[in-house]
């Protein structure tokens, strides 16, 4: 059906009448030439073998040529074997009007008519006269009003084609804009391309470019995505085009290279690479990076949205490993994305469902080796998934805020649990971890004030864990948020130490009671000098700001024996207990109690 429509429409096209006609002409003309004239008539074969060459030729020389030699057989022939006047008009008309779709805006249809006017002149005896001129205005008029006509369709033309461009482009980077990303894409598939194709996607989003715009505005912004673009045209060529497709987002469009996968990685890195420079403008500097997303054409089944969904799941993946970085699409990523769906869906319910449940790792003295608090730790046991450890469940409940709803039940519960042991002898410091966005999102200090309050927990008993890189988010804020926690007799404790540079400038002055040395620099800190010269950076650095040192995901006893010399304070690992229930932890208690 869309195959009939198609051919109709072409029928109906305006530039398949013009060719129509201009074959037919060359036939017409061609048929007189070679009935009206009594000698060599074959030689007027030539006239429309040239004439059919100069339109189908690619070069515009050769038209020029076959046309030039079209006219000179015309004019050749009448010079040496006139036709008779009658005959001359059907000439005079068509030849013309020939030229003018072979050269629609040049003078060339004019000056051939003026030429057959004067080959023609030559032999028209006198009482024809009359008839001759009377044919030859006839004949100037209308190739003049057709080369004009001709001359605006093409001017028109060109503008339409103006202004599609300009309907293309993005206005800020020069770069085509979504529709014109779009356009490129489907003139990819017009083109023969089927799923078998190489062809890869790059689907690019600044990250921190909103802190830039919010914070810097719009101006900054916008020199700052001009700049980025100027980068990224550095890597066009004829097989890689680039688009800007959104506010912050890019994609790169690579086609039919043998050697893809190399070469997308490639561009990957060097987008990566260029887009960490620093973007100076009034004399600041400005920084970004960028997360990737890439997709093969082959796995989009052949489909355009597919192909960019694909290539924005890909990106999304990294943003969550971390930014700065580029994720391919795979299948299993859509596996893992349409889980991440469901658990997003299903997390408030199953909040509702008590599917959720607090682990508690102890913390040990390693002075006196006993148990002096826990982290309490979530645990999600879903009736089909089964047993989701937190690292899958938590970054999605940070994306969609739920951790907000989720981060207080933990709260509370724990506080629940802490007082619970108190009131069963146990005393025991409990450790909550809260997020970024709850410190960003929520109301951290009242939510905590409340907990306190309905389990009737003493504040001395809760400590909570935030990770520096919450902190520094919004440092000033978040400064006021702990002080008023630590007046209140909680205690506060920076997660993950030494993963993210830190600012030694906001150490200063954190209200903190204890640093927790990242389980990666535990984990070689007994082989790798570096690691344990961190170690014991740390530590030194905890004592000399009058803060305890905590190291997390202590295994061995090796490493133990070095953060007992170090002089660490505490530690947590599987070495003393993994995670485990409220129950297994008061048994751990009892041994102090006697
Ligand atoms: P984290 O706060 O750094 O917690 C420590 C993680 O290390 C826990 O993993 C713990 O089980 C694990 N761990 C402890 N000792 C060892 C060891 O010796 N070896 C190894 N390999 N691992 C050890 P878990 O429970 O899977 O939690 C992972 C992360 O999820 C936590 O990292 C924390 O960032 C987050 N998380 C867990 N529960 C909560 C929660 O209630 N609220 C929030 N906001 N985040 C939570
Ligand atoms: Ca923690
Ligand atoms: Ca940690």
């Amino acid at each position: 059906m869309s195959n009939l429509s198609f051919h109709w429409r072409a029928l109906l096209n305006m530039a398949t009448w013009v060719t129509l006609f201009y074959y037919g002409a060359v036939v017409i003309v061609f048929l007189t030439l070679y009935q009206e004239h009594e000698h060599y008539h074959f030689v007027y074969v030539a006239f429309p073998v040239l004439l059919i060459y100069a339109k189908l030729s690619k070069s515009y020389l050769h038209t020029c040529i076959s046309a030039l030699l079209s006219l000179l057989i015309v004019v050749v022939g009448g010079i040496f074997d006139p036709l008779p006047i009658d005959m001359v008009e059907e000439t005079f008309l068509l030849l013309p009007l020939i030229y003018v779709i072979l050269f629609p805006h040049t003078l060339w249809p004019i000056a051939s008519s003026v030429i057959l006017m004067l080959v023609f002149f030559l032999h028209v005896p006198e009482t024809e006269l009359d008839e001759f001129i009377e044919d030859a205005i006839e004949l100037l008029t209308i190739t003049t009003f057709a080369s004009v006509m001709a001359f605006f369709q093409q001017k028109l033309k060109q503008q339409m084609l103006t202004y599609r461009q300009e309907s293309m482009t993005d206005y800020l980077t020069q770069l085509p804009n979504r529709k014109g990303f779009y356009y490129n894409l489907a003139k990819f598939k017009l083109h023969g391309h089927d799923a078998s194709q190489h062809a890869a996607l790059l689907q690019i989003d600044l990250d921190g470019f909103k802190r830039i715009n919010d914070n810097m505005g719009h101006n900054i912004g916008d020199l700052v995505l001009q700049e980025f673009a100027k980068r990224l045209r550095q890597l066009e060529s004829h097989w890689v085009s680039c688009h800007r497709i959104g506010g912050d987002e890019f994609a790169v469009l690579i086609k039919q290279r043998a050697d893809l996968t190399l070469e997308a990685e490639q561009l990957a890195n060097r987008i990566i690479s260029f887009s960490e420079l620093p973007y100076t403008f009034l004399n600041r500097e400005y920084h970004l990076t960028a997360s990737i997303g890439i997709a093969l054409y082959q796995d989009s089944s052949g489909l355009n949205d597919i192909w960019c969904r694909n290539a924005d799941i890909a990106m999304y993946r990294s943003k969550e490993n971390g930014k700065n970085t580029f994720h391919w699409f795979d299948h299993q990523l859509i596996q893992e994305t349409i889980r991440r769906y469901q658990l997003e869906k299903e997390l408030l319910l199953a909040l509702e469902q008590e599917q959720f449940h607090l682990v508690y790792q102890p913390k040990v003295n390693i002075k006196t080796e006993q148990v002096i608090g826990v982290e309490s730790l979530i645990r999600w046991r879903h009736p089909q998934l089964g047993l989701i450890p937190p690292v899958d469940f938590i970054p999605i409940a940070e994306d969609s805020q739920q951790i907000i709803i989720l981060g207080r039940w933990v709260m509370e519960e724990s506080c629940r649990q802490a007082k619970r042991w108190l009131d069963a002898d146990i005393e025991v410091v409990v450790s909550v971890n809260v997020s970024a966005v709850q410190l960003a999102h929520d109301d951290v200090y009242q939510m905590i004030e409340q907990a306190l309050g309905l389990t009737n927990l003493p504040a001395r008993l809760l400590q909570i864990e935030i990770t520096e890189t919450a902190i520094m988010e919004n440092p000033e804020s978040i400064i006021v948020t702990l002080a008023s926690l630590r007046a209140l007799g909680v205690k506060v404790a920076i997660d993950d130490f030494g993963v993210a540079y830190s600012s030694l400038n906001y150490l200063r002055k954190l209200p903190v009671d204890v640093l927790k040395i990242d389980k990666s620099f535990i984990d070689d800190c007994v082989t790798n000098h570096k690691d344990k010269m961190i170690v014991r950076t740390v530590v030194q650095l905890g004592h000399n700001l009058d803060v305890l040192v905590t190291a997390e995901g202590v295994e061995e006893q090796s490493q133990l024996d070095l953060l007992a010399e170090e002089g660490c304070d505490m530690y947590q690992g599987y070495l003393f207990s993994a995670p485990v229930s409220a129950e297994q932890i008061a048994q751990y208690m009892q041994p102090m109690k006697q």
